[in-house]
């Protein structure tokens, strides 16, 4: 970091009392500045409001007083917001946002000024030159927001602060951008800014102040912090951010752990990795991979990179990034699915006495010549039927639309039957790989029953952790394996992959039950 950056409240109550105590509590919560968005209040202050907002003790202030044609809510007389600035100036603001678009002689004087230019359809084509004619006029500070088409946009963002020849703020707005919120503290950014919760966000895509200090690891950031990520669309569910982060705190790792909103398709994916691999001082080392682009990630690493069974799936969801920009693609999914299963297996102990006691990844081979019955035929199934396959298991795959079970079945030499042939299905290891019983539809299963001849169900749903089909299979007397013992594995083989060290799998398993319970 050149300086240390400042972690920003923007604080937007509707009124002035209201804002004073929100000051206080984002203080007490850790803020090092506050803004105060005057433009959210209901009434534009008056002197005596901002005498009081401004009395001291307090944190630093920042005073802005948006009008809408730069994405504010102030729509009233020019020269009665630019007085209002001024009061809060003589009233000891320490800095005054004010837009590149007011002129020198009109801005308001007695306060640091924050020099600001706003885009909220896209990123400036010049972000360089955009920041040039701001520093032209000599702000104490510089500061570009504009709107994200992708993480790409983000980059742009961390490029524009570390070249900055002074303090600066770079932000892309929106849920693509928030990289550049995070990173801004590794590459020295004046500040950044953050909610005091959710919904009083100023900004599209601003995290809460909670969030950047336990979440993303606020007050552990360096510029020699690796990064790591997931790479989904849609992402913004995605529990990788809490379950990476919490795991690099408590086993002390210098890490921190983005979500990355990336639209489908591999050009949109190609441009985040180019992108990365362009900036080795960011410090970029591996990736999490979910839906749409596991496959658009065996595409870009190469398959030559990737594990022989991630092949033969066709889809990776870690990519792990070396020193040089090396990359290496694994799939821990089947894996996870298969720990899961053989430690539910090894548990129940009336199915499986052969491997009770034993270490489940070592036993995977004794799931040969078990008969399984796998419901679904999409990205989970294929992961699933492929490692049951290479273990031997003998598996027959029931699907909605028999046309995709067939086809699936026939790529990894198995049986497939229609969803008509469910209710008589007579394998002992039942494995769902259909959504069918996911939140919110959690009155739902993929079974009418449980079949007699079923002794371990295993659901890869992990919200509900559990779901109707396991609730069935536990009242049947069944062994029941959740999804969440997959999400957990596949989470703990990453970071294992990631950092060469054993996981704090309680930790991780800790923070998926509290999200989900
Ligand atoms: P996907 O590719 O969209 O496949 C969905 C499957 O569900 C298809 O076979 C589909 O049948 C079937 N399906 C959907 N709605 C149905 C309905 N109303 N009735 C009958 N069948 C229905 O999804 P995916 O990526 O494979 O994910 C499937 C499940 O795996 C999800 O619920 C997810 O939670 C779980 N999963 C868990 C983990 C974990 O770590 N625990 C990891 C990955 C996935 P059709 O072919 O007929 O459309």
């Amino acid at each position: 970091m050149k300086d240390n950056t400042n972690l920003i409240c923007s604080l937007t109550s509707p009124d002035a009392a209201a804002m004073r105590r929100d000051m206080d509590d984002a203080a007490r919560h850790g803020a090092d500045v506050v803004e105060m968005r005057l433009d959210f209040l209901a009434a534009a202050p008056g002197r005596d409001d901002l005498r009081m907002l401004l009395a001291r003790p307090r944190p630093p202030v920042i005073v802005t007083f948006r009008p809408r044609r730069e994405g504010g809510r102030y729509d009233g007389d020019e020269s009665a917001r630019l007085h209002t600035l001024q009061l809060a100036a003589d009233a000891g603001a320490e800095w005054l946002d004010v837009e590149q678009d007011v002129p020198p002689s009109a801005r308001p004087r007695g306060a640091k000024l924050i020099l600001s230019h706003h885009d909220f359809e896209k990123c400036p084509g010049d972000l360089d030159e955009t920041f040039a004619a701001l520093r032209c006029e000599k702000p104490d500070v510089a500061k570009v927001a504009f709107a994200a088409a992708g993480p790409q946009d983000a980059l742009r963002a961390l490029d524009a602060i570390r070249a900055a020849p002074s303090s600066t703020v770079a932000l892309a707005m929106g849920e693509a951008g928030v990289l550049s919120r995070v990173l801004a503290a590794k590459c020295g950014a004046f500040g950044t800014f953050a909610a005091l919760a959710r919904g009083a966000e100023s900004a599209p895509g601003q995290p809460t102040l909670q969030e950047m200090r336990s979440l993303y690891r606020w007050a552990d950031l360096r510029p020699a912090t690796a990064v790591f990520g997931v790479v989904g669309c849609p992402v913004a569910h995605s529990m990788s951010p809490a379950i990476h982060n919490a795991a690099f705190s408590a086993a002390g790792v210098d890490g921190v752990y983005l979500p990355l909103l990336v639209q489908p398709g591999p050009a949109a994916f190609g441009r985040l990795m180019d992108g990365m691999l362009a900036r080795p001082w960011l410090g970029w080392r591996g990736l999490s991979v979910t839906i749409p682009h596991k496959e658009n990630a065996l595409a870009y690493v190469g398959a030559g990179r990737c594990d022989e069974l991630a092949r033969r799936i066709g889809a990776i969801n870690t990519i792990t990034i070396g020193p040089n920009g090396e990359l290496r693609g694994d799939n821990t999914d089947y894996a996870a699915a298969m720990d899961a299963l053989c430690a539910g297996l090894a548990e129940s102990g009336a199915l499986s006495q052969d491997i009770r006691g034993d270490t489940p990844r070592l036993r995977h081979d004794l799931l040969a010549g078990k008969p399984v019955a796998l419901l679904g035929a999409g990205g989970a199934a294929r992961a699933i039927l492929a490692a049951l396959r290479h273990y031997g298991a003998d598996v027959t795959v029931y699907n909605r639309t028999f046309d995709r079970a067939a086809k699936l079945a026939e790529e990894f030499s198995a049986r497939a039957a229609g969803a008509d042939r469910l209710a008589a299905l007579d394998q002992e290891i039942v494995v769902n790989c259909t959504s069918v019983g996911m939140h919110p539809h959690v009155d739902q299963s993929p079974l009418p029953a449980i079949p007699p001849a079923v002794r371990v169900v295993f659901d890869t749903i992990y919200n509900p952790v559990e779901t109707r089909l396991l609730r069935q299979a536990r009242a049947a007397g069944c062994t029941c394996i959740s999804g969440l013992e997959m999400f957990v594995n596949q989470g703990v083989a990453q970071f294992e992959i990631w950092t060469g060290r054993a996981a704090p799998r309680d930790v991780m398993r800790r923070v998926v039950m509290q999200r989900l319970l």
